[in-house]
């Protein structure tokens, strides 16, 4: 790890240090502040202990996958939030110890002095901006397997140790294990200092920490001072926060990030009784508290499962019992529901992941009153399947997320050029839709045709879907900023063909046609046509999403394994008909286990009284019977199906890119350089994918590709 050239303790480095030495550019806009008096009470400062954060926008602590592992990119990613006007910028949770490694996760880390470089990067980005840097230091006791370091894992108890079914055990911490703990949460708050952190945090939430814990009756059954009672599993908090505090508390503030409710009832934690009783204990004691709901599936609720503002039953109470400052959650993107939340005594300063991630200009809009140029999180959880999969975040709404150092992407600005070269998008889905924006921005003549009447292509129709009524932002959000570009023309209910674009003539053509879902029952699982699909009966996703509506019972067979299946067995539940999802994976939508979907879905499922039919791959279709085969044995079996829904896979709308493709000559007489499929005309996949795929069409489009990788990558020192 290189370290800094100007790493010194202390904070306060300006501006070009940050942006020369990591070639960030550095956005300045001149934007006249008209903001709306309605939100002023956003923009006042709010103590916080010994320092003070400029306004009411807390961007809480969040993963991000870059972590130790890419702190520039870490450093680059913080600081665009700081420069769109977050207050707070936190790290995500930094391992303190090797004995709480949280491998193969990507986090941040502090397990020596080695480590302060790489997150004095991340602090020295973020005051440039003038905001505060937070850190949250952690040890995972339990919550880890120390899969990297081999230390055997720590609790308040004998325990099993780390997550997905990892066959380690946690051993009981004796007293001296836990002054050692103490030694090295000291330790982390002194390095994390020195660092340049403004805010150091002592964490206690989503069921991932030592200090929770030992609060959780369940898992801590000693029987010394530091179990029993509320006051006994409650004294490590305790202890821990009044270390920090002596350690750093002079210059850095001491935030508290705790869950006062697990939504597990009497088995947990619960903001009526423990969750309550704790923080009026400790209430004065912190600088600041966070405050939310455990676990993370929990805290980070998808907009499926969750309206914004979710968390207020849960976590309203903390500014009764508490004098300092309140943080708390809950997808905020609405600046009405923000001041409603401060106004109403709910929360003090406005804490946001997902929102400043879609946006991290999004206190910037409010202050200068371009509410219509938020990009709104859509809830969706993309986010957190980087880190779910131990890669660099991405984000559906914002293409840039993680792509701020290593490709120079800002969140705002795209280098002015193309002017007067025409673009014409074919398709207005996500991939279309983002293209055309980020082509206008540019500065090219856009034209962009799409067959129906909508835009947004499959976002409109998906939308439409029990619980995705939010994903119509990706659409929104473009459509408003094409609407004010007049470099842009939309052409609507203009199917276009090979004929019509030769016709058209731009320089560019770019093909966003999408994709149609495959009706042979040809998937992951199976690589040649299922018997017996090539009836009436058995209908594509599509077709639901055109008004279809299928007779009972219907066999709704997910290949697909993110959300379509499942929400598609949930509308057609919905509509009365009895459903059965089979799926060659062990739960229905099983790749959501990676947007923290999985459990809500199986319960929602269950509970609508859909069968899941799960390690059973579609054999045949026999009239209204469908043969499933087990995937270990092949042993068969028959279940009623009077009609089959396959959600497999999808091949690409790509016959315009390749009939045109295929006329080199007639391209060049009509005066066309290029010809691109992007997104899922290119090779389905995800909404983001989509969105990701139409930005970048727009980044690239006239710079000469290399033949290297294309963008900078980090190395260890
Ligand atoms: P993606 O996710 O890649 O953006 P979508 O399926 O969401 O793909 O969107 C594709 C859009 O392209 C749809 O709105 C569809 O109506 C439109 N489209 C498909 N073929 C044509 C065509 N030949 N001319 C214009 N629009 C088209
Ligand atoms: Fe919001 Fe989805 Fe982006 Fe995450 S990926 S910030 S949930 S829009």
């Amino acid at each position: 790890m290189r370290p800094h050239p100007e790493l010194v303790e202390g904070r306060g480095r300006g501006a070009p240090a940050f942006a020369e030495a990591y070639e960030f550019k550095v956005g300045k806009r001149e934007t006249p502040m008209t903001r709306d008096p309605r939100y002023d009470i956003l923009f006042e400062p709010v103590p916080i202990g010994p320092v003070t954060a400029r306004n009411r926008f807390y961007q809480v602590p969040h993963c991000d996958g870059m972590g130790y592992r890419r702190p520039k990119a870490e450093a680059a990613s913080r600081a665009v939030k700081a420069e769109g006007g977050w207050a707070v910028i936190c790290t995500q949770e930094c391992e303190i110890h090797p004995s709480g490694d949280v491998t193969p996760a990507i986090e941040a880390r502090l397990w020596d002095d080695k480590d302060i470089p790489a997150l004095a990067l991340m602090a020295e980005a973020v005051h440039t901006f003038g905001s505060l840097a937070a850190i949250e230091l952690v040890h995972n006791g339990p919550s880890c397997a120390n899969r990297y370091s081999r230390e055997v894992p720590i609790g308040p108890s004998h325990q099993p140790a780390g997550a997905k079914w990892d066959p380690v055990q946690a051993r009981a911490m004796d007293l001296a294990d836990i002054r050692a703990y103490r030694q090295w949460h000291r330790a982390a708050a002194r390095r994390a200092k020195t660092a340049g952190f403004d805010i150091v945090y002592v964490y206690a939430g989503h069921d991932l920490s030592l200090p929770m814990h030992f609060l959780q009756r369940r898992r801590n059954d000693r029987a010394d001072d530091y179990g029993g009672s509320l006051e006994n599993r409650a004294r490590l908090l305790r202890e821990v926060i009044e270390d920090t505090k002596e350690e750093v508390g002079e210059t850095c503030a001491v935030a508290v990030r705790i869950a006062v409710d697990e939504l597990m009832g009497d088995d947990g934690i619960a903001s009526e009784n423990e969750g309550r009783d704790v923080i009026e204990m400790l209430a004065e004691l912190p600088d600041l508290w966070d405050v939310n709901v455990s676990d993370w599936d929990n805290d980070s609720l998808t907009s499926r499962f969750g309206p914004e503002g979710g968390q207020e039953p849960f976590t309203a109470f903390v500014k009764q019992v508490t004098s300092k400052p309140v943080v708390g959650v809950g997808r905020f993107t609405s600046p009405d529901t923000m001041v409603s939340q401060i106004k109403r005594g709910v929360l003090d300063m406005i804490g946001a992941a997902r929102p400043s991630i879609a946006d991290p200009f999004l206190p910037k809009k409010i202050e200068d009153g371009r509410l219509d140029d938020i990009r709104e999180c859509i809830g969706c959880n993309i986010c957190v399947s980087g880190d779910q999969v131990a890669s660099p975040i991405r984000c559906t709404q914002n293409p840039t997320s993680g792509e701020e150092w290593r490709k120079g992407w800002h969140p705002e600005e795209i280098p002015a050029k193309g002017a007067g070269a025409s673009v014409l998008v074919v398709g207005a889905g996500p991939a279309g839709l983002e293209a055309a924006r980020a082509l206008g921005q540019c500065g090219y003549e856009v034209h962009l045709a799409e067959a129906g009447e909508d835009l947004g292509g499959r976002v409109a129709r998906e939308a439409r879907l029990p619980g995705l009524a939010a994903w119509i932002r990706v659409r929104d959000y473009r459509v408003q900023q094409l609407d004010k570009m007049t470099n842009v023309q939309i052409y609507r209910d203009s199917r276009l063909t090979a004929e019509h674009v030769l016709e058209f003539g731009a320089k560019h053509v770019v093909i966003a046609t999408g994709c149609t879902w495959r009706r042979d029952g040809v998937g992951r699982k199976n690589w040649q046509a299922v018997p017996g699909l090539d009836g009436a009966k058995v209908l594509t996703p599509d077709d639901i999403l055109a008004g279809a509506v299928p007779e009972g019972p219907i066999v709704v067979y997910d290949d697909d394994h993110y959300y379509m299946g499942g929400v598609l067995a949930e509308k057609l539940r919905a509509e009365g008909r009895a459903v059965t999802v089979v799926t060659p994976a062990p739960s229905a939508s099983a790749w959501t286990d990676n947007t923290l979907e999985l459990g809500h879905i199986q319960k929602r499922l269950l509970e609508a009284g859909i069968v899941i039919a799960a390690n059973k791959r579609l054999a045949a279709l026999h009239g209204d019977r469908a043969e499933l085969a087990c995937v270990y044995t092949d042993a068969r079996e028959e279940v009623p199906c009077a009609s089959l829904v396959t959600v497999t896979a999808r091949l690409p709308n790509d016959d315009l890119a390749r009939s045109l493709n295929a006329m080199p000559e007639a391209l060049k007489d009509a005066g066309i350089e290029s010809v691109q499929a992007i997104g899922d005309a290119l090779a389905p996949a995800t909404i983001a994918a989509a969105v990701y795929a139409g930005h970048k069409y727009a980044r690239l489009l006239g710079e000469t590709p290399g033949d290297g990788v294309p963008f900078e990558r980090e190395f260890p020192g």
